[in-house]
Protein backbone atom coordinates (compact mmCIF):
# COMPACT_ATOMS: atom_id res chain seq x y z
CA UNK A 1 0.00 0.00 0.00
CA UNK A 2 1.12 2.79 -1.14
CA UNK A 3 0.53 6.51 0.49
CA UNK A 4 1.57 10.11 -0.17
CA UNK A 5 2.07 13.04 2.34
CA UNK A 6 1.99 16.54 0.58
CA UNK A 7 1.32 19.90 0.65
CA UNK A 8 -1.60 22.12 -0.30
CA UNK A 9 -0.66 25.32 -0.36
CA UNK A 10 3.08 27.12 -0.09
CA UNK A 11 4.89 24.36 1.61
CA UNK A 12 5.89 24.28 6.02
CA UNK A 13 2.01 22.97 6.26
CA UNK A 14 3.83 20.49 8.80
CA UNK A 15 4.52 17.67 6.45
CA UNK A 16 7.35 16.36 8.16
CA UNK A 17 5.27 15.93 11.48
CA UNK A 18 2.60 13.73 10.11
CA UNK A 19 5.29 11.62 7.93
CA UNK A 20 7.56 10.96 11.80
CA UNK A 21 4.37 10.22 12.75
CA UNK A 22 2.85 8.18 9.86
CA UNK A 23 6.58 6.75 9.51
CA UNK A 24 6.21 4.95 12.97
CA UNK A 25 3.73 2.06 11.04
CA UNK A 26 5.69 2.12 7.71
CA UNK A 27 8.09 -0.07 6.16
CA UNK A 28 9.53 2.37 3.46
CA UNK A 29 9.36 6.14 3.50
CA UNK A 30 10.95 7.92 -0.13
CA UNK A 31 12.05 11.08 -1.54
CA UNK A 32 10.73 11.41 -4.80
CA UNK A 33 11.18 15.36 -5.89
CA UNK A 34 13.08 18.57 -4.81
CA UNK A 35 16.40 18.34 -3.32
CA UNK A 36 17.70 20.31 0.03
CA UNK A 37 16.36 23.37 0.02
CA UNK A 38 13.80 23.01 1.80
CA UNK A 39 13.19 21.46 5.21
CA UNK A 40 11.42 19.65 7.61
CA UNK A 41 11.12 20.13 11.54
CA UNK A 42 10.65 17.03 13.44
CA UNK A 43 10.66 16.91 17.22
CA UNK A 44 10.86 13.73 18.66
CA UNK A 45 13.01 11.50 21.90
CA UNK A 46 16.10 12.14 20.37
CA UNK A 47 15.22 16.34 20.01
CA UNK A 48 14.60 19.00 17.26
CA UNK A 49 15.80 18.41 14.09
CA UNK A 50 15.43 19.80 10.05
CA UNK A 51 15.56 17.76 7.82
CA UNK A 52 16.38 18.81 4.29
CA UNK A 53 17.02 15.91 1.74
CA UNK A 54 16.62 13.23 4.07
CA UNK A 55 13.02 11.20 4.57
CA UNK A 56 11.13 11.97 7.75
CA UNK A 57 11.56 8.08 8.82
CA UNK A 58 15.41 8.07 9.52
CA UNK A 59 13.91 7.80 12.96
CA UNK A 60 13.09 4.85 13.45
CA UNK A 61 14.99 1.51 13.25
CA UNK A 62 12.41 -0.62 11.12
CA UNK A 63 12.00 1.97 7.80
CA UNK A 64 14.37 2.23 4.71
CA UNK A 65 14.74 5.59 3.39
CA UNK A 66 15.24 5.61 -0.07
CA UNK A 67 16.09 8.86 -1.75
CA UNK A 68 14.21 8.33 -5.13
CA UNK A 69 14.99 9.27 -9.01
CA UNK A 70 13.33 12.51 -8.74
CA UNK A 71 15.59 14.05 -6.40
CA UNK A 72 18.35 16.47 -6.68
CA UNK A 73 20.69 14.77 -4.60
CA UNK A 74 23.34 17.00 -3.38
CA UNK A 75 26.07 14.20 -2.19
CA UNK A 76 27.94 15.84 0.32
CA UNK A 77 25.09 17.50 1.70
CA UNK A 78 23.43 14.02 2.52
CA UNK A 79 26.75 12.69 3.97
CA UNK A 80 26.35 15.62 5.86
CA UNK A 81 22.93 15.07 7.25
CA UNK A 82 23.62 10.92 7.83
CA UNK A 83 26.21 12.44 10.20
CA UNK A 84 24.73 14.79 11.89
CA UNK A 85 21.84 12.45 13.32
CA UNK A 86 24.08 10.01 14.18
CA UNK A 87 26.39 12.89 16.11
CA UNK A 88 23.07 13.04 17.89
CA UNK A 89 22.75 9.94 18.55
CA UNK A 90 20.32 8.31 16.11
CA UNK A 91 21.29 4.94 15.12
CA UNK A 92 22.35 5.20 11.42
CA UNK A 93 19.44 4.74 9.43
CA UNK A 94 19.32 2.31 6.55
CA UNK A 95 19.31 4.59 3.21
CA UNK A 96 19.28 3.63 -0.56
CA UNK A 97 20.04 6.14 -2.76
CA UNK A 98 18.75 5.12 -6.69
CA UNK A 99 21.31 5.04 -9.26
CA UNK A 100 18.88 6.87 -11.71
CA UNK A 101 18.89 10.13 -9.25
CA UNK A 102 21.06 12.74 -10.53
CA UNK A 103 24.02 14.41 -8.87
CA UNK A 104 23.31 18.07 -7.64
CA UNK A 105 26.89 19.96 -9.14
CA UNK A 106 28.93 22.12 -7.23
CA UNK A 107 28.05 24.63 -9.98
CA UNK A 108 24.44 24.38 -9.61
CA UNK A 109 25.00 26.00 -6.46
CA UNK A 110 27.04 28.81 -8.18
CA UNK A 111 24.72 29.48 -11.03
CA UNK A 112 21.64 29.82 -8.98
CA UNK A 113 23.50 32.83 -6.47
CA UNK A 114 24.70 34.10 -10.09
CA UNK A 115 21.94 34.17 -11.58
CA UNK A 116 20.07 35.64 -8.36
CA UNK A 117 22.82 38.45 -8.54
CA UNK A 118 22.27 39.16 -11.95
CA UNK A 119 18.85 39.54 -11.55
CA UNK A 120 18.93 41.88 -8.67
CA UNK A 121 15.45 43.37 -7.62
CA UNK A 122 13.48 40.79 -10.03
CA UNK A 123 15.39 37.87 -8.26
CA UNK A 124 13.07 34.66 -7.33
CA UNK A 125 14.15 34.76 -3.78
CA UNK A 126 15.49 31.27 -4.42
CA UNK A 127 17.25 29.18 -1.40
CA UNK A 128 20.03 29.11 -3.60
CA UNK A 129 20.55 25.43 -3.24
CA UNK A 130 20.91 24.65 -7.40
CA UNK A 131 17.44 23.58 -7.67
CA UNK A 132 16.67 25.64 -10.86
CA UNK A 133 19.73 25.36 -12.42
CA UNK A 134 19.85 21.61 -11.35
CA UNK A 135 16.71 20.48 -13.04
CA UNK A 136 17.33 22.76 -16.25
CA UNK A 137 20.41 20.61 -17.25
CA UNK A 138 18.57 17.52 -16.00
CA UNK A 139 15.78 17.76 -18.81
CA UNK A 140 18.59 20.04 -21.08
CA UNK A 141 20.07 16.61 -20.65
CA UNK A 142 23.79 17.81 -19.85
CA UNK A 143 23.20 16.27 -15.99
CA UNK A 144 25.08 13.93 -13.88
CA UNK A 145 23.36 10.32 -13.08
CA UNK A 146 24.70 8.42 -9.88
CA UNK A 147 25.07 5.30 -12.65
CA UNK A 148 27.66 7.40 -14.82
CA UNK A 149 29.83 7.72 -11.84
CA UNK A 150 31.02 4.33 -12.25
CA UNK A 151 32.06 4.61 -15.42
CA UNK A 152 35.15 6.43 -15.38
CA UNK A 153 35.43 6.56 -19.27
CA UNK A 154 32.13 7.98 -19.54
CA UNK A 155 32.92 10.87 -16.53
CA UNK A 156 35.78 12.04 -18.07
CA UNK A 157 34.60 12.76 -21.80
CA UNK A 158 31.29 14.37 -20.30
CA UNK A 159 33.18 15.90 -17.46
CA UNK A 160 34.79 18.07 -20.61
CA UNK A 161 32.14 18.42 -22.49
CA UNK A 162 30.00 20.20 -20.08
CA UNK A 163 32.97 22.54 -18.80
CA UNK A 164 33.04 23.84 -22.14
CA UNK A 165 29.38 24.93 -22.18
CA UNK A 166 29.42 26.00 -18.73
CA UNK A 167 32.43 27.75 -18.92
CA UNK A 168 31.31 30.14 -21.87
CA UNK A 169 28.36 30.96 -19.93
CA UNK A 170 30.79 31.85 -16.25
CA UNK A 171 33.27 33.92 -18.54
CA UNK A 172 30.81 36.01 -20.82
CA UNK A 173 27.49 35.96 -19.08
CA UNK A 174 28.56 36.11 -15.70
CA UNK A 175 32.10 37.48 -15.05
CA UNK A 176 32.95 34.52 -12.68
CA UNK A 177 35.78 32.31 -12.09
CA UNK A 178 35.56 28.87 -15.04
CA UNK A 179 35.40 25.59 -13.87
CA UNK A 180 38.42 23.36 -13.57
CA UNK A 181 37.43 20.11 -15.34
CA UNK A 182 40.25 17.94 -13.53
CA UNK A 183 39.33 19.59 -10.18
CA UNK A 184 35.58 18.97 -11.21
CA UNK A 185 36.30 15.55 -12.24
CA UNK A 186 38.34 14.71 -8.72
CA UNK A 187 35.39 16.23 -7.19
CA UNK A 188 32.71 13.45 -8.35
CA UNK A 189 34.64 10.97 -7.88
CA UNK A 190 35.31 11.98 -3.96
CA UNK A 191 31.25 11.68 -4.74
CA UNK A 192 31.29 8.87 -6.30
CA UNK A 193 32.72 6.93 -2.98
CA UNK A 194 30.40 9.11 -0.91
CA UNK A 195 27.59 7.46 -2.39
CA UNK A 196 28.44 4.61 -3.09
CA UNK A 197 27.77 2.45 -0.07
CA UNK A 198 23.62 3.70 -0.63
CA UNK A 199 23.52 3.48 -4.50
CA UNK A 200 20.64 0.86 -4.68
CA UNK A 201 18.38 -0.11 -8.04
CA UNK A 202 15.60 1.48 -6.09
CA UNK A 203 12.94 0.76 -8.87
CA UNK A 204 13.50 -3.15 -8.52
CA UNK A 205 13.63 -2.53 -4.27
CA UNK A 206 10.54 -0.76 -4.53
CA UNK A 207 8.44 -3.46 -6.98
CA UNK A 208 9.47 -6.29 -4.98
CA UNK A 209 8.15 -3.85 -1.90
CA UNK A 210 4.57 -3.31 -3.08
CA UNK A 211 4.83 -6.89 -4.48
CA UNK A 212 5.18 -8.39 -0.69
CA UNK A 213 2.74 -5.49 0.89
CA UNK A 214 4.87 -3.45 2.18
CA UNK A 215 3.69 -0.10 3.69
CA UNK A 216 4.92 2.73 1.79
CA UNK A 217 5.23 6.43 1.78
CA UNK A 218 6.07 9.24 -0.41
CA UNK A 219 7.36 12.17 1.15
CA UNK A 220 6.68 15.44 -0.54
CA UNK A 221 8.47 18.53 -0.59
CA UNK A 222 6.81 22.21 -0.86
CA UNK A 223 2.98 22.15 -2.10
CA UNK A 224 0.75 22.28 -4.46
CA UNK A 225 1.10 26.14 -4.92
CA UNK A 226 4.98 25.92 -5.87
CA UNK A 227 4.24 22.98 -7.97
CA UNK A 228 5.80 24.18 -12.38
CA UNK A 229 2.25 23.41 -13.96
CA UNK A 230 -0.71 24.52 -11.48
CA UNK A 231 1.25 26.94 -8.89
CA UNK A 232 2.20 30.55 -9.05
CA UNK A 233 4.37 30.32 -11.99
CA UNK A 234 7.06 31.80 -12.29
CA UNK A 235 7.08 31.86 -8.17
CA UNK A 236 7.29 28.02 -8.11
CA UNK A 237 9.76 25.28 -7.41
CA UNK A 238 11.52 23.40 -10.40
CA UNK A 239 9.89 19.54 -9.66
CA UNK A 240 6.80 18.39 -9.26
CA UNK A 241 5.41 18.84 -6.09
CA UNK A 242 2.11 17.01 -6.46
CA UNK A 243 1.95 13.47 -5.50
CA UNK A 244 0.95 12.28 -8.86
CA UNK A 245 4.64 12.65 -9.57
CA UNK A 246 5.46 10.33 -6.24
CA UNK A 247 5.25 7.86 -9.27
CA UNK A 248 7.84 9.12 -11.74
CA UNK A 249 10.39 10.14 -8.97
CA UNK A 250 10.32 7.11 -7.12
CA UNK A 251 9.94 4.70 -9.92
CA UNK A 252 6.89 3.23 -9.07
CA UNK A 253 2.89 2.04 -10.82
CA UNK A 254 0.82 5.19 -10.39
CA UNK A 255 -2.44 3.00 -9.54
CA UNK A 256 -0.61 2.11 -6.86
CA UNK A 257 -0.55 5.47 -4.64
CA UNK A 258 -3.86 4.61 -2.86
CA UNK A 259 -4.23 7.29 -0.41
CA UNK A 260 -3.13 11.12 -1.22
CA UNK A 261 -2.91 12.60 2.77
CA UNK A 262 -3.05 16.30 1.85
CA UNK A 263 -1.45 18.48 4.78
CA UNK A 264 -3.26 21.75 5.38
CA UNK A 265 -1.81 24.56 7.78
CA UNK A 266 -4.79 26.01 10.12
CA UNK A 267 -3.47 29.60 8.46
CA UNK A 268 -1.46 30.29 5.64
CA UNK A 269 2.45 30.80 5.54
CA UNK A 270 4.84 31.32 2.40
CA UNK A 271 8.79 31.93 1.80
CA UNK A 272 10.24 33.78 -1.02
CA UNK A 273 8.56 36.16 -3.57
CA UNK A 274 5.17 35.42 -5.47
CA UNK A 275 1.40 36.24 -5.28
CA UNK A 276 -0.44 35.72 -1.84
CA UNK A 277 -4.04 36.86 -1.70
CA UNK A 278 -4.29 36.57 1.89
CA UNK A 279 -1.19 37.81 2.98
CA UNK A 280 -1.02 40.21 6.29
CA UNK A 281 1.07 42.99 7.56
CA UNK A 282 1.93 44.57 10.54
CA UNK A 283 1.47 43.85 14.02
CA UNK A 284 -1.02 41.09 13.06
CA UNK A 285 1.48 39.55 10.91
CA UNK A 286 4.20 39.67 13.57
CA UNK A 287 1.89 38.17 16.21
CA UNK A 288 0.90 35.22 14.46
CA UNK A 289 4.39 34.57 13.09
CA UNK A 290 5.79 34.80 16.63
CA UNK A 291 3.14 32.18 17.75
CA UNK A 292 3.36 30.26 14.82
CA UNK A 293 4.83 26.42 14.49
CA UNK A 294 6.80 25.55 16.80
CA UNK A 295 8.57 28.82 17.95
CA UNK A 296 7.91 30.79 15.49
CA UNK A 297 7.49 30.54 11.85
CA UNK A 298 10.89 31.23 10.39
CA UNK A 299 12.19 28.81 7.70
CA UNK A 300 13.58 25.47 8.20
CA UNK A 301 16.24 26.11 5.42
CA UNK A 302 17.34 29.33 5.67
CA UNK A 303 15.92 30.85 8.89
CA UNK A 304 13.89 33.76 6.78
CA UNK A 305 10.94 34.89 8.14
CA UNK A 306 7.74 33.66 6.77
CA UNK A 307 5.11 35.66 5.10
CA UNK A 308 2.13 35.32 7.40
CA UNK A 309 -1.64 35.13 6.35
CA UNK A 310 -5.02 34.11 7.07
CA UNK A 311 -6.29 30.40 6.17
CA UNK A 312 -7.16 30.74 2.42
CA UNK A 313 -10.20 28.38 1.25
CA UNK A 314 -9.88 29.35 -2.56
CA UNK A 315 -6.26 28.05 -2.54
CA UNK A 316 -6.16 25.50 -0.50
CA UNK A 317 -9.11 23.65 -1.89
CA UNK A 318 -7.44 23.90 -5.24
CA UNK A 319 -4.30 23.09 -3.44
CA UNK A 320 -6.08 19.75 -2.46
CA UNK A 321 -7.84 19.09 -5.94
CA UNK A 322 -4.46 19.30 -7.74
CA UNK A 323 -3.15 16.87 -5.19
CA UNK A 324 -6.16 14.16 -5.60
CA UNK A 325 -6.27 14.48 -2.14
CA UNK A 326 -8.45 11.26 -0.02
CA UNK A 327 -7.80 12.87 3.11
CA UNK A 328 -6.32 16.46 4.86
CA UNK A 329 -4.23 16.58 7.86
CA UNK A 330 -5.41 20.28 9.10
CA UNK A 331 -1.84 21.36 11.06
CA UNK A 332 -1.77 24.03 13.59
CA UNK A 333 -4.51 24.60 15.08
CA UNK A 334 -3.04 25.02 18.45
CA UNK A 335 -1.75 28.33 17.02
CA UNK A 336 -5.00 30.08 16.52
CA UNK A 337 -6.31 30.11 20.62
CA UNK A 338 -4.95 33.58 20.94
CA UNK A 339 -7.59 35.04 18.58
CA UNK A 340 -10.92 36.41 18.98
CA UNK A 341 -12.40 36.16 16.19
CA UNK A 342 -10.59 34.56 12.95
CA UNK A 343 -11.03 35.80 9.24
CA UNK A 344 -11.13 32.99 6.56
CA UNK A 345 -10.64 34.20 2.75
CA UNK A 346 -13.63 32.38 1.01
CA UNK A 347 -13.40 34.06 -2.30
CA UNK A 348 -11.36 36.19 -4.49
CA UNK A 349 -12.39 39.71 -6.53
CA UNK A 350 -10.87 39.92 -9.34
CA UNK A 351 -11.94 42.98 -11.86
CA UNK A 352 -15.30 43.16 -9.59
CA UNK A 353 -16.46 39.72 -9.58
CA UNK A 354 -15.53 37.37 -7.03
CA UNK A 355 -14.19 33.88 -7.60
CA UNK A 356 -13.65 30.52 -5.91
CA UNK A 357 -11.82 29.26 -8.61
CA UNK A 358 -8.41 29.69 -7.78
CA UNK A 359 -6.99 31.58 -11.39
CA UNK A 360 -3.63 31.79 -13.05
CA UNK A 361 -0.76 33.75 -11.81
CA UNK A 362 -1.59 37.25 -13.72
CA UNK A 363 -5.67 36.90 -12.60
CA UNK A 364 -3.93 35.70 -9.13
CA UNK A 365 -2.15 39.34 -8.94
CA UNK A 366 -5.39 41.18 -9.20
CA UNK A 367 -7.30 39.32 -7.19
CA UNK A 368 -8.40 40.80 -3.58
CA UNK A 369 -9.50 38.57 -0.49
CA UNK A 370 -13.18 38.34 0.50
CA UNK A 371 -13.36 37.32 4.04
CA UNK A 372 -15.38 35.72 6.72
CA UNK A 373 -14.48 36.08 10.18
CA UNK A 374 -15.52 33.35 12.40
CA UNK A 375 -15.50 33.45 15.92
CA UNK A 376 -12.11 32.44 18.36
CA UNK A 377 -11.79 29.75 20.92
CA UNK A 378 -9.65 31.95 22.85
CA UNK A 379 -8.19 29.02 24.60
CA UNK A 380 -4.91 26.53 24.85
CA UNK A 381 -5.77 23.63 22.99
CA UNK A 382 -2.63 21.57 23.03
CA UNK A 383 -3.28 18.18 25.15
CA UNK A 384 -6.70 17.35 24.14
CA UNK A 385 -7.08 14.26 22.04
CA UNK A 386 -10.63 13.34 21.45
CA UNK A 387 -11.62 15.74 18.84
CA UNK A 388 -15.56 16.16 21.08
CA UNK A 389 -12.91 17.43 23.46
CA UNK A 390 -12.16 20.64 21.34
CA UNK A 391 -14.24 23.70 22.13
CA UNK A 392 -17.15 24.44 19.68
CA UNK A 393 -15.79 27.23 18.17
CA UNK A 394 -12.67 25.55 17.33
CA UNK A 395 -14.51 22.78 15.88
CA UNK A 396 -16.69 24.65 14.07
CA UNK A 397 -13.40 26.35 12.53
CA UNK A 398 -12.54 22.71 11.31
CA UNK A 399 -15.63 21.82 9.79
CA UNK A 400 -15.97 25.17 8.07
CA UNK A 401 -12.36 24.43 6.58
CA UNK A 402 -13.98 20.88 5.72
CA UNK A 403 -16.86 22.13 3.59
CA UNK A 404 -14.77 24.51 2.21
CA UNK A 405 -11.52 22.63 0.79
CA UNK A 406 -14.52 19.84 -0.21
CA UNK A 407 -11.82 16.96 1.43
CA UNK A 408 -12.37 15.30 4.74
CA UNK A 409 -10.12 16.07 7.63
CA UNK A 410 -9.30 13.01 9.25
CA UNK A 411 -6.13 14.20 11.65
CA UNK A 412 -6.11 17.61 13.66
CA UNK A 413 -2.87 18.40 15.17
CA UNK A 414 -2.85 20.39 18.25
CA UNK A 415 1.17 20.72 18.70
CA UNK A 416 4.65 19.81 17.14
CA UNK A 417 5.16 17.16 18.74
CA UNK A 418 5.12 12.99 17.18
CA UNK A 419 1.70 12.48 19.11
CA UNK A 420 0.10 15.64 19.41
CA UNK A 421 -2.54 14.87 16.79
CA UNK A 422 -6.79 14.26 16.74
CA UNK A 423 -7.67 11.33 14.76
CA UNK A 424 -11.42 12.10 13.76
P1 LIG B 1 6.96 20.98 6.41
O1 LIG B 1 8.00 21.48 5.49
O2 LIG B 1 5.61 20.88 5.77
O3 LIG B 1 7.35 19.71 7.09
O4 LIG B 1 6.77 22.05 7.56
P2 LIG B 1 7.85 22.55 8.60
O5 LIG B 1 8.27 21.41 9.43
O6 LIG B 1 8.89 23.37 7.98
O7 LIG B 1 6.96 23.59 9.42
C1 LIG B 1 6.01 23.23 10.30
C2 LIG B 1 6.37 23.79 11.66
O8 LIG B 1 5.24 23.69 12.47
C3 LIG B 1 7.45 23.04 12.39
O9 LIG B 1 8.16 23.92 13.22
C4 LIG B 1 6.67 22.01 13.19
O10 LIG B 1 7.35 21.57 14.36
C5 LIG B 1 5.48 22.80 13.56
N1 LIG B 1 4.22 22.09 13.72
C6 LIG B 1 3.71 21.08 12.97
N2 LIG B 1 2.47 20.77 13.39
C7 LIG B 1 2.18 21.62 14.40
C8 LIG B 1 1.03 21.84 15.22
O11 LIG B 1 0.00 21.21 15.09
N3 LIG B 1 1.12 22.86 16.15
C9 LIG B 1 2.23 23.61 16.31
N4 LIG B 1 2.22 24.56 17.24
N5 LIG B 1 3.31 23.45 15.54
C10 LIG B 1 3.29 22.47 14.61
Amino acid sequence: MVKAIVGACWGDEGKGKVTDMLAEKSDIIIRFQGGSNAGHTIINDYGKFALHLLPSGVFYNHTTSVIGNGVALNIPYLVKEIEELVSKGVPKPKILVSNRAQILMPYHILFDQYEEERLGKKSFGSTKSGIAPFYSDKYAKIGFQVSELFDDVLLEEKVQRICEQKNVLLEHMYHKPLINPDELLATLKEYRDMVEPYVCDTVSFLHQAIKEGKNILLEGQLGSLKDPDFGIYPMVTSSSTLAAYGAIGAGIPPYEIKDIITVVKAYSSAVGAGEFVSEIFGEEADELRKRGGDGGEFGATTGRPRRMGWFDCVASRFGCKIQGATQVALTVVDVLGYLDEIKVCVGYEIDGKVTKEFPTTAELAKAKPVYETLPGWNCEIRGIQKYEDLPENCRKYVEFIEKEIETPITMVSNGPARHEIIYR
